[in-house]
């Protein structure tokens, strides 16, 4: 008999999974059915790359799509697309399917299922919220959206578009620059003190400093109220950001408000879920007390190795690698995916930003005793043309040494990736001190002699020894 796997949710994690299971069963000369379910029109594409498809550094939106839909049919994968999983019954081992549309339903019965639906972007409510130009950034459909609506506010107006950007987390930040990139005037608009609450507000403030440089006008201690509208043909468009502290023009509003993990259908299925939203999974991808019921990508919590907790980090990177382990295991094989230590990265303009492990506050309520050690240095050899100024800043643990996380604001190329040193120092549980004196590379146009990374773990180090 022929293993029939059903996927819910073709992007990422699914088709990692999809793709991973085909290959490592063939390998074991099995031979099994995969057929992934996907409710919207895309597949396989890159939602990482929307913001700079929007900004233009993309030309289009096909540049995006790592394998199409027909690619996958040929390697094997009964992929059908606009067909939604409504219903999971797990002990009779089906799914009950909606062809969005035509309307019609279908059971289609599965010996293994994995649930890889994603995450769902937080949309307020709150009055106006469904008005025209108020736009969610999550799908190839929505960035073809905003570009549509761009073009139709140019039409309409001689002077510039008036952007909000409801939240400042890396998406919206991250659209920030792409609607500067289209000539717009830009305020970002969120309730936290400080933009990138993934960071300390001290590193916060710099981003703050840095995108205010840039001529973006930063709201922060500002919950949203409501959007007003104003009404054309029948319809009603966005005309104004309400706030608690303001009111703001807007052509246009982009939302970034975060995300939940999407286990609407999990959950009704009797899936557990974890503190964090997510369904929780063994290290190999397993839904926990579940037999043939696997999880992946945004829609699962993960393991934090330095906290040592589980945590809902919705990032294609572990999407991926997630998706990745599964498959293997579906196949036949042995994998598990070992965790988390909380890296990022992104960038508005030239400012980049990234972070790894834990912020103060994570430090703190994980009960770590633990020193600062910052510096401010530059991306280059100081003398070296281009050199741009960067903030390193590190959390050791009071004690034993170790690293708990580090954090990185630069105005120029090459700051954001010197968080992969502080991510490798974190995953093998090393000191300040250690890193401070790893062999790392230099030369002037890469970084000064002692790279910012090892300066600031040397003050770690240093504050260590008190
Ligand atoms: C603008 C933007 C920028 C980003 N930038 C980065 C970045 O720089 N780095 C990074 O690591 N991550 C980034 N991400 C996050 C990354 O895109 C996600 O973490 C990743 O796509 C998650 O993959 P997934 O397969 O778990 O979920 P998704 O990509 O959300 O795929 C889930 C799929 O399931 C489908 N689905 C849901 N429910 C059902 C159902 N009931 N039936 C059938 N189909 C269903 C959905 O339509 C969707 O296609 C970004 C995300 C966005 C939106």
């Amino acid at each position: 008999m022929v293993r029939r796997i059903v996927v819910l949710g073709a992007d990422a994690a699914g088709m990692s999974a999809a793709s991973q299971a085909l290959r490592v069963a063939a390998r074991r000369g099995e031979s099994i059915e995969v057929v992934a379910l996907e409710r919207s029109h895309h597949t396989s594409y890159s939602a990482c790359g929307i913001p700079y498809w929007v900004a233009g550094d993309v030309a289009n939106q096909q540049t995006l799509v790592a394998r199409t839909a027909e690619q996958h049919r040929r390697n094997g994968i009964d992929l059908r697309i606009r067909h939604e999983a409504i219903a999971l019954d797990v002990d009779r081992r089906t799914v009950e399917v909606c062809e969005v549309d035509a309307g019609s339903t279908s059971t289609l019965g599965f010996d293994e299922v994995v649930v890889a639906t994603g995450a769902v972007p937080v949309r307020p409510d709150v009055p106006g919220a469904d008005a025209a130009g108020v736009i969610g950034i999550q799908t190839l459909d929505d960035g073809a959206r905003l570009l549509g609506w761009l073009d139709d506010v140019k039409r309409r107006r001689s002077s510039p578009c008036r952007a909000v950007v409801v939240g400042a987390g890396y998406i919206g930040v991250e659209m920030a620059e792409a609607l500067l990139r289209h000539g717009c005037e830009v305020r970002i608009v969120d309730r936290a003190p400080q933009p990138m609450t993934t960071l300390d507000p001290d590193m916060g403030t710099l981003v703050r400093a840095a995108i205010e440089d840039l001529g973006v006008d930063v709201v922060t201690g500002a919950s949203l109220l409501g959007f007003e509208v104003e009404s054309h043909d029948d319809n009603s468009r966005v005309r104004m950001v309400v706030t608690d502290r303001d009111s703001y023009d807007a052509d246009v509003v982009v939302l970034g408000m975060g995300v939940r993990a999407n286990t609407d259908l999990a959950a009704a299925a009797g899936l557990p879920t974890g503190a964090r939203g997510g369904i929780s999974t063994d290290p190999r991808m397993a839904v926990r007390g579940q037999d043939g019921v696997w999880a992946a990508g945004d829609c699962v919590e993960s393991f934090d190795r330095i906290s040592q907790r589980w945590v809902h980090v919705a990032l294609g990177t572990h999407a991926n690698k997630q998706g990745r382990v599964l498959g293997t295991n579906l196949g036949g094989g042995h994998a598990k995916f070992p965790g988390i230590v909380g890296s990022a990265a992104s960038k508005i303009c030239a400012l980049e930003i990234a972070r790894t492990g834990l912020r103060e506050v994570d430090a703190s309520e994980a009960g770590f005793q633990y020193v600062v050690g910052r510096v401010e240095s530059t991306t280059r050899a100081g003398y070296f043309p281009g050199s741009k100024p960067l903030t390193v800043k590190m959390l050791a643990e009071q004690g034993s040494g170790r690293l708990l996380g580090a954090q990185i604001v630069g105005q120029g190329a090459g700051s954001a990736q010197r968080i992969d040193a502080c991510a490798i120092a974190l995953w093998n549980e090393m000191t300040a001190a250690e890193l401070a004196m790893t062999d790392l590379s230099y030369a002037p146009p890469f970084s000064p002699v002692w790279d910012p990374v090892q300066i600031a773990a040397r003050n770690a180090a240093e504050a260590l020894a008190g």
